[in-house]
Parts: C-alpha cells; structure tokens; sequence
C-alpha cells in the first residue's frame, strides 16, 4: 500500500490488500472447527464457539472479550407428538443421523423455542401457512378451530407470527411442518443427494414474538445484566401462551393422510402425494411440551479496534455464532466470514493501517432464539450507540452460499453498490454482477429490512443506519440437523470461495466506513424512499381517504432539498467542516425515530421501517400509518401521521443545521 497515509488512494490500496489478505482456506478451517458439534445458546457447544473465537482473535493480536448477559429461556427436557386418532402412532421429533455426524447426541430435538411448556389433545385442522387470510377461508367453509390442534406449513410468515394468530384463534395447539413444495423435494433432489429437505429434515426455531419486542422476554428495553430488575414472566408480552412443536413432512405425512371434511383450496394443496383435506378430525393428536424455563447464559463476543481520528465514533460489524444444531451455513458462514474478515484487518494493522473510526465486530449469541445477545448488547451500550454509532451491518448467512443479496435502509443503497462493484466473485467477476443476475436488475437495490436477524436493535431499537448482506444458495437444510458440513462443502459454498468473497466484502465495508472522511449515507435517497412509501399508502387508501398525507409529502421533500444541498457541500471536505457533516448525517437515522414508539410494541421506535406484525420478517413500511389505514382508524393515522413529520422536520433540520 501507498505510505502516505489518509488520503482516499491510500483507502483504495489498503481495501485492496485486504482483498488480497483474505483466504478461503482459512475460512474453512474455522468453519470446520466450529462444525463439528452444536452451538445452541445456553449449552456447552456455543460456549466452546466463543471461547475458541476469542483464542482465535487474541492469536491474531486483536482484542477481543465476552460481554455477558443472563437471560430467561425455554429449555426443552422431553418433546412428544402422538396420533391417537384414527390410528396410534408415535412421530418421530429428531432426525437419525448420518455416519459423518459427530456429537450427534447433543443435537436438540425438534422443538420451538419459547413454546410454553403444555399438554393438547385434540382434533387437527389444516391450516395451510396459518395466515390471517387463510383462517378466513376456513371460517368461510365453516370450520372452527377453536380447541383445536393447528397443522401449519412453514413458510410466508414468521413462525412466531403462526403462534399468534393460532392464539387469537383460539387454538389450542400448534404443529408446524415443512412442506416439500416449500423446500423438499418439490424444489430438487434432497439431501444427502441434494441440498433440498428430505422427509426427516425438522425446522427448529423461536416462536417469541420478536414483532413485539425482542430480547429477553422479562426485560425490554434495558440489559439483561445482574441488576436489571426482571418483569413477571405472566406479565412478558413477547411470548405465545400456545404449545407449538415443529415436524418433518415426513412426519406431518401420517397426519394429512389421515384428514378428512373439506378438500383445502388448490392453492393450499402441498406437494406430497395425497390430496389435501381440512379437517376437523378424524386426525387426532397429543402433544406433550415438556420444557423448562429457567436463566440462561449469553455470550457475545466483543472485538474493537480503536479508531485513531475518532475513537468515540463506531463502525460495528455483526453476524450470530449460535446456531440451532451444527449450523455451518447459519450462522457459522456469517460468523467466519467476519472473524475472516477480522484476521485480515489484523494484517494490516501489523503492516500499518489503523482506520479512523473504532471498529466494532460482535459475535452474537442467542440469536436463534430471539434475537439475544445482540439486543441486550444494544440495550446495555444505548447511551453510547446513540450519541457514536455511525452504522451496523449484518451478516446472517454471508458466505453460505452463491447468490448475492443486501438489505438497508435507502441511505446505504448506494456505498453497499459501490462495494459490490469493487469486490471480486470467483464465479461472476464482481459480486455487483452477481448480484445484478441474481436480482434480475440492471440497478440492483437492497431491500428494505423488516426483522429477524440481529439488526433489529440497532435500527429499529435506536435509529442507527444499518445493512446486511449475505450469499445464498436455495436449499432446504435451515435450521435441520442437516445444516452440516457435508452440507456446505458439497452444495452450498464447495472451495469455501464465497466465504472468502463474502470476508472481502465485509473488510471493504469496515475499511471504507472507518476511514472516509466523510460519512458514505445519502439522506436524500433516504427522503426518496419515504415518499415512495407514502405513495403506496396513497394507493391503498384510494378509494376511501382515511388520513392526509401531504403534510408528510411536504415535510419529505424539504428534507429531500436540505439533504441534497449538505450532500453536494460533501465533496473533498477534512477536519471541523467534516466533523460538523458526519453528525448531520448520524443524526439524519436518529431523528427518525420516537420516544412514543410503534402502537402496542413502543420498543419499536423507527417511524419509517418496522417487521409487519402479521409478517414478522418482512418490512411494513410507516406501519402505524399502515394499520391504522387498514384498520380504518383516522385518529391514529393522523398521530401517526404527525409524528413522521415530526421526525422528517427533525432531519431537515439536522441536516440544514450543517449546510453552510
Ligand atoms: N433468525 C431466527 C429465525 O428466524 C431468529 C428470529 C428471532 O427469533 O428473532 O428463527
Ligand atoms: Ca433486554
Ligand atoms: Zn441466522
Ligand atoms: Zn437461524
């Protein structure tokens, strides 16, 4: 690299070492490492990852440490789905292992984290995705389930959303399943001939309702940490009060073939060979949830490298190192990729290169089961992200895979672009081109981020800009004991050379957000956006005005002109003049948010982006206004309404507050 230091050339050059640094054969040999056992949260697995991350990075001379956090959470102790009726059968809750499996005894049964513990026995109705519409239909063929046990294929919503809506009707059971036309045989050849699911192949996972709060369930919004006063678990308002338990569809095929009443619609026709009934009955089953709760550990892993210009200022990196069972695609690709990346961004410090802002990797835990150790992070160090966190990116899957994909908010659209084009792909030349084929568009733009992974509390907890990025292969080992090794290696990332390309991209990132001058988010394409999203709102409300929304189109578009203008005043600028812009520009997420906070979940402060509350990993744009549209609810609208222009006014005047 050249040796004056500083300059954006000397950026370049050290970007470009860094690409050159990272290695696909390192990244295997951690992923291999970590592959061998289990990483689930609470257990001695994800314990053994965190301490081998933190030798690994104190080896390459970086500081890392554990930041610690006792949480309440489910612990399963025997999990029982039985068929009593019209024949008695066990099902099996665990997929049999394959000879390559090691410690396979540790590999949890199928379970759903944060079920409560409980005892069913009822009927089954097929409830096709378990959806709001799809209760509607089944009301309209007159079936009721009230009492009863729902069958519900994974797939279209969160699972934890399934739960709820189950709950508000009045089920008193869930079982969730994987279809094969979703991801098993339908899509391809299963495993282990292929990387689709096979009829053992369970999806595990969390049904906390995360679109309520995420986190530890008994304390929102403040740390998990030793003097943290906990609520009631009665009075936590983030878990369901339904026993919910997941199956194979190879499991879930005993119970379908049994069903009668009704045909299901065609669409809600799955792809194993059997035609699909509704029920209720002749199906009945017992489930039996035996689950403790009790406190358990979460570990993060911390690694900072001090910034030398502005070590207050902070560019944090993320990805989860636990992981449901041995978890080599989630997420131990996203966690290798950044301790990947990490090894190279110690190289360079070695040969001289220090960024200007600190540098913050986390390894997260706890995430499989809501979210943990990355939001009681964000909850312990509020005061200190608010005032300095610059961006968060995340990575849940990068290096997992071929086809390249981002999520962010409208600020980031276009650094994350600028990356792509300037990272190498071993199959594609550039990741942007990846990206573009993989998209199918020539102008590739992330997607906007609802939930379900760790950036969550980051933006919409505390208004900090944030992105993800990840490589995927379709497939259908997510969250099965068949998201192993032989699993990565022969389908999803042979060579480990998207882990590497991925380990590029992150360092980019790092690099590029710690050492320019000014700060790479662009609120005028912020603005954009949010009249992009007021127009759709107009759509829906077309035929019937609930609120006004010009006053929040205005209040866009004087923003739009003052973000703009401190845009093109940007260019080239160094010292105080940069200083004044890069807090106008963190200032500009900030201002977005409000204390008031979402209806009914006032942890979600984001006035702009939210999860759905009946999607749960997808983005609802402005929600409040959203639902209260739908809801036909003017009063709400029109708050709601108000306080988003208050937040655009905000950043409007953050952002002519450094226009000179
Ligand atoms: N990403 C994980 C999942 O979808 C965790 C989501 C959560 O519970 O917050 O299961
Ligand atoms: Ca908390
Ligand atoms: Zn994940
Ligand atoms: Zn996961």
């Amino acid at each position: 690299p050249a040796t004056a230091q500083g300059g954006p050339d000397d950026l370049r050059s050290w970007e470009r070492a860094l690409q050159r640094e990272v290695d696909a054969d390192s990244a295997a040999r951690m992923s291999e490492a970590m592959s061998t056992y289990p990483g689930r949260v609470g257990t001695e697995g994800a314990e053994r990852r965190a301490n081998y991350s933190v030798d690994e990075l104190t080896k390459w001379g970086l500081n890392a440490r554990l930041e610690s956090y006792s949480v309440y959470a489910s612990v399963p102790q025997h999990i029982a789905v039985t068929m009593t009726g019209p024949q008695r059968r066990e099902l099996e809750v665990k997929e049999p292992p394959y000879p390559w499996h090691e410690n396979f005894e540790d590999v949890v049964v199928g379970y759903n984290a944060y079920s409560p513990a409980g005892q069913a026995t009822s009927d089954v109705v097929y409830v096709n995705y378990g959806l709001p519409d799809d209760y509607a239909r089944l009301a309209e063929m007159g079936v009721d389930v009230r009492g009863k046990i729902v069958l519900a294929r994974y797939g279209q919503s969160f699972r934890g959303v399934k739960s709820k809506v189950a709950e508000e009707h009045g089920a008193a059971g869930v079982i969730l399943y994987s279809d094969p036309a979703d991801d098993g045989f339908t899509r391809g050849e299963v495993y282990p001939n292929g990387p689709w699911r096979n009829a053992d192949g369970i999806q595990r996972g969390s049904v906390q309702y995360i679109f309520q709060y995420p986190g530890d369930p008994l304390t929102p919004g403040r740390p998990s940490t030793q003097d943290t006063p906990r609520l009631d678990p009665s009075d936590a308002e983030n878990m369901t009060s339904v026993p919910t338990t997941p199956i194979s569809y190879g499991q879930a095929q005993h119970l379908l073939a049994a069903l009668q009443g009704p045909e299901a619609p065609a669409e809600w026709q799955g792809g194993l060979d059997l035609t699909y009934r509704v029920g209720p009955g002749p199906t009945r089953v017992d489930l039996d949830l035996d689950i403790d709760y009790r406190q358990i550990p979460v570990n993060d892993v911390i690694v900072e490298i001090p910034g030398s210009k502005h070590p207050e200022q902070k560019v944090v990196l993320g990805a989860h190192y636990d992981s449901w069972t041995y978890g080599t695609k989630d997420d131990v690709s996203g966690w290798t990729t950044l301790m990947e990346a990490a090894r190279a961004l110690a190289e360079l410090r070695d040969r001289g290169w220090q960024p200007e802002r600190t540098i913050v990797l986390a390894g997260w835990d706890g995430e499989e089961y809501g979210l943990l150790g990355a939001t009681e992070w964000v909850e312990q160090h509020r005061a200190d992200l608010l005032e300095n966190a610059l961006v968060y990116l995340n990575m849940d899957g990068a290096g997992g895979g071929k086809n390249f994909s981002a999520g962010s908010v409208p600020a980031l659209d276009a650094v994350l672009a600028d990356i792509a084009k300037d990272v190498r792909d071993p199959e594609h030349g550039t990741l942007y081109r990846n990206w573009q084929q993989a998209s199918g568009e020539q102008d590739p733009v992330p997607d906007r981020l609802g939930s379900g992974s760790d950036y969550t509390p980051f933006l919409d907890h505390l208004g900090i800009a944030s992105a993800e990025f990840g490589t995927s292969t379709p497939s259908g080992e997510y969250h099965s004991a068949y998201d192993d090794l032989r699993m990565m290696r022969e389908f999803l990332d042979p060579g480990y050379r998207y882990h590497e390309a991925s380990a590029a991209y992150a360092g980019t990132f790092a690099l590029r957000m710690a050492g320019s001058d000014i700060a790479l988010m662009l609120y005028s394409d912020y603005a954009t956006a949010v009249e992009g999203h007021l127009r759709d709102l107009d759509e829906k409300q077309a035929d019937g005005q609930v609120v006004d929304l010009s006053p929040a189109y205005a209040a866009a578009r004087e923003w739009h002109a003052a973000a703009k203008r401190l845009e093109s005043e940007a260019h080239g600028v160094r010292g105080e003049r940069a200083d004044a812009i890069n807090d106008a520009l963190i200032a500009q997420e900030r201002a977005l948010t409000q204390q008031e906070g979402l209806p009914g979940r006032d942890w979600y402060k984001h006035m702009v982006y939210a999860p759905g509350l009946y999607t749960g990993y997808a983005v609802q744009p402005l929600s409040a206004i959203d639902d209260a549209i739908t809801g036909d609810d003017p009063a709400t609208a029109e708050k709601y309404r108000d306080l988003l222009v208050d937040s655009l006014h905000k950043a409007t005047e953050a952002a002519r507050g450094a226009v000179r």
